[in-house]
């Protein structure tokens, strides 16, 4: 077994604290990562406070993971010791099932995506995330890191990355079109960045006005303020796409108005509550509402590789273990430009 240190929550009401605990001994197919950065995600406070239901503990946090591979099993073929490897949200599928087979694990049709942490393994093991230093993981669900990217500031690009660069891609985003990004937070901040490499003009929605110019650098072509009243109407179906990154419940019906016939807005910020929708909304122009779910390994790659040839990589503030859940307080109110990581030295 390997002996690991890191943090964990041992309830839904006790804050993250230390804990020791172990991972697998690698297998022949495994890869032991010595974990360098590990972003801080949303998610993880959601499910650290069982405020999706779903939460099993101790809990040890953590899916934005960028480390070096100290260790690799006898059928390895992807990695070798001292290599920049990365670990999103997902540890491994069913692997045969049509959505696994297409690529897209995260939605394995037998729902036996395992995911980095709070879930439990085939041989009923919880699984432990980023917050600690090393993971085991098997190499199918590894991805590696371009060299001249800054590992510490390319970890969130494994979820909050692949979360916006994934549907940007499903929906068309390039040369011609005109996408929108509601919020500017962790998600909101690569959805600009991508959308302004992808080649298409990017709009910005906020309700801000101190975020006008953060917008223009990160790669909007406008701004749009969303605090007046009427400030939808002259914007009318102009959009051919809308990105919906915020967590927070928010009336979505001005920004279907906003998209052009037959297209689609599409929640990343997963709200806790219902989305109120009119059916007229939907109705008129032939519209669609959707979702979509971080990325499959093969696109995550895909997306890693894309940041390394246009240099993209999160805006990010380091933290370190002892203020972990004073970030976390800070996520919460949208305190940070835009994602915090831990750096695993100060643990
Ligand atoms: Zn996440
Ligand atoms: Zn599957």
């Amino acid at each position: 077994m390997v002996a690991t240190k890191g943090y964990a929550v041992q309830s839904a009401t006790t804050p993250a604290a230390p804990f020791a605990y172990e991972h697998r001994e690698p297998g022949e197919k495994d890869v032991l990562i010595d974990i360098r950065f590990c972003g801080i995600c949303h998610s993880d406070i959601h499910q650290a406070r069982n405020e999706w239901g779903n939460s099993m503990y101790p809990m040890v946090p953590g899916h934005e993971i960028v480390g070096t591979v100290a260790r690799v099993g006898s059928k390895v073929k992807k990695f070798k010791v001292g290599d920049i490897a990365a670990v999103g949200c997902m540890v491994d599928s069913c692997r045969e099932c049509a959505s696994c087979k297409a690529g897209e694990e995260q939605y394995c049709d037998r729902g036996e995506t395992l995911w980095t942490y709070n879930g439990r393994d085939k041989q009923g093991n919880l699984t432990f995330g980023g917050y600690g230093d090393h993971i085991v993981v098997d190499e199918a669900f590894v991805v590696s890191v371009p060299k001249n990217l800054d590992p510490a500031a390319a970890a969130p690009l494994l979820c909050a990355g692949i979360t916006t660069y994934s549907p940007l891609k499903h929906w068309g985003a390039g040369p011609g079109k005109k996408i929108g990004v509601v919020g500017l937070g962790g998600l909101g901040h690569m959805a600009l960045k991508f959308s302004h490499a992808f080649g298409a003009k990017t709009v910005q929605f906020t309700t801000s006005a101190n975020k006008v110019e953060d917008a223009k650098k990160l790669g909007a072509d406008e701004v749009i303020l969303t605090k007046d009243p009427d400030w939808h109407v002259k914007h009318e179906g102009t959009f051919d796409f809308i990105l919906d990154c915020v967590s927070a419940p928010h009336d979505v019906t001005p920004y279907m108005a906003l998209l052009k016939r037959d297209s689609t807005m599409c929640t990343v910020g997963i709200p806790e509550s219902p989305i109120q929708l009119p059916a007229f909304a939907v109705a008129a122009g032939r519209k669609s509402f959707s979702g979509s779910a971080i990325g499959g390994i093969n696109e995550t790659q895909e997306m890693l590789d894309f940041c390394g040839e246009h240099n993209i990589v999160s805006d990010i503030e380091m933290t370190s273990f002892d203020k972990v859940n004073e970030a976390w307080e800070r996520v919460i109110k949208g305190d940070v430009k835009y994602r915090f990581v831990l750096d695993l030295k100060t643990l």
